[in-house]
């Protein structure tokens, strides 16, 4: 699929599909991690997870951020 990769998930202990943020999920984030850029983000596509990492580091953020479901 256009826009996913395989990408080591902290979270599964396995390479897991990453894709890049909706808008919705692009504009919580920014409202949580308090960045004007969070283009470098994906996220973990394994049922239940959607751990957030980037493409160059397995974990970014200083608190395991997940991606809410109901954006
Ligand atoms: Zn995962």
């Amino acid at each position: 699929m256009a826009g996913t990769r395989s990408l080591y998930c902290t979270t599964c202990g396995t390479d897991e599909q990453h894709r890049v943020l909706f808008k919705a999920e692009q504009v919580w984030l920014k409202g949580r991690i308090l960045r004007k850029n969070v283009d470098e983000f994906v996220m973990c596509q394994a049922p239940g997870c959607r751990k957030l990492r980037t493409g160059h580091t397995k974990e970014p953020l200083a608190d395991v951020l997940r991606i809410p479901e109901d954006l």
